[in-house]
């Protein structure tokens, strides 16, 4: 079975190595010496000032609200992972779906400030895939309504655009380092931000507002990241920089294979030095896509339909919610990501292409999307 990614697991040694000191130190939680140390790794790589390591991704995302004290409407993007959107609805903001820039899916600069209303607290955007969304545009419109910025940043580990880290944006950008994702702790995350004090409430709020021993300064949660996770974070390290590299060799079979097909991807951004988190296509439309995955399928390849739905049509929002977003929504009728792991040999990769290739006929795409 080919699935559309596979978790990169360090040998067992490594793990158990990092290990040891949580058994020395007896602390296998509550911000030991593995979690500080992956802290600092973290921080230091970054060049980043304020880091705070969570339990997971969403956490990290409800966090940042939170600690922001956002109420009322935010807006964001209707193309990303279902929790962009959860994190808002759990925080009892209202979402308002903005819809995206076909060349880098990213939400549209030039479609937020038609969104913007007296309730308007922030702008939460997700770089999805890895790809930077329109970091400049999107500062600018905060700056002139006064509107706070959280980036989902989930997938852009290692992403640098214009030579800085691509989590040097906004006020808080969220990782999240899920067993899925680049670099992982099994189930982790951390909350990246420019102020002192916001990112002090963030540390005081993921460990129930508790400091010293009995003192309670502010509502809180448990989103601490234990040790057992953030020895899985220092054993996964040492091998981001060749994970990204075997990433970005697939990718580059993967371009050489499909070149000619009908299939579209995101266009070149300029600056950008990507990490190969996905290998998204889009097709001509949603019936040849379906067809794809079902021809892949039966062969045991699985695709996931990232991102689909489009989250402005998930049917639990209110219904005056549910705004149309025709470009998100065309995208996401016709969006595969492709298997991509490091480990995925060249001859699925051209057995993949093959049948995409072979599977597509020569209609016409007047789409936005530049050729492979
Ligand atoms: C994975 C993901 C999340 C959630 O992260 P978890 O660590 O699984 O909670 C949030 N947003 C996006 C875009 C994601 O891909």
């Amino acid at each position: 079975m080919i699935p559309v990614t596979r978790c990169y697991l360090p040998p067992l040694a490594d793990y158990l190595s990092q290990l040891k000191p949580v058994w020395e130190s007896g602390q296998i939680t509550n911000n030991g010496v593995i979690c500080r140390q992956l802290r600092e790794l973290l921080k230091a790589h970054f060049g980043l000032p304020h880091l705070e390591l969570v339990a997971n991704g969403t956490l990290a995302l409800q966090l940042a609200i939170k600690a922001l004290g956002l109420k009322g409407e935010i807006i964001t993007t209707p193309y990303s992972y279902v929790a962009t959107t959860h994190a808002i609805l759990w925080e009892g903001c209202d979402p308002v779906f903005v819809d995206i820039d076909e060349k880098n899916f990213g939400i549209d600069p030039g479609l937020i400030e038609a969104a913007i209303t007296e309730r308007t607290a922030a702008i939460l955007a997700t770089h999805v895939y890895g790809y930077p969304c329109d970091v400049k545009a999107i500062q600018a419109i905060a700056e002139k309504y006064r509107l706070r910025v959280i980036y989902d940043a989930a997938h852009a580990f290692g992403v640098k655009f214009m030579g800085q880290s691509l989590l040097d944006h906004g006020d808080c950008s969220a990782l999240s380092f899920h067993a899925t994702k680049l670099f992982h702790t099994a189930e982790g995350g951390a909350i990246v931000c420019r102020d002192e004090t916001i990112a002090r409430r963030i540390s005081l709020m993921k460990k129930f507002g508790h400091l010293g021993e009995d003192e309670y300064l502010d509502i809180g949660i448990n989103a601490k990241m234990s040790e057992l996770h953030a020895a899985m974070g220092l054993a996964v390290w040492p091998q981001v920089g060749e994970i990204i590299a075997a990433r970005r060799e697939v990718s580059s079979w993967y371009d050489e294979g499909l070149a000619g097909s009908e299939l579209r991807r995101p266009g070149e951004i300029a600056g950008l030095e990507y990490n190969y988190a996905y290998y998204p296509v889009v097709f001509p439309d949603h019936g040849s896509m379906m067809r794809a995955r079902q021809a892949l399928m039966e062969r045991d390849i699985f695709p996931r339909r990232y991102f689909s739905p489009a989250l402005n049509t998930l049917p639990f929002l209110k219904p005056e919610r549910q705004r149309p977003c025709p470009v998100a929504e065309s995208i996401a009728a016709r969006v595969l990501s492709l298997p991509l792991f490091p480990g995925l040999d060249k001859n699925t990769v051209e057995g993949i292409c093959g049948l995409l290739g072979a599977r597509q006929k020569t209609v016409p795409f007047n789409g936005p999307f530049v050729g492979i």
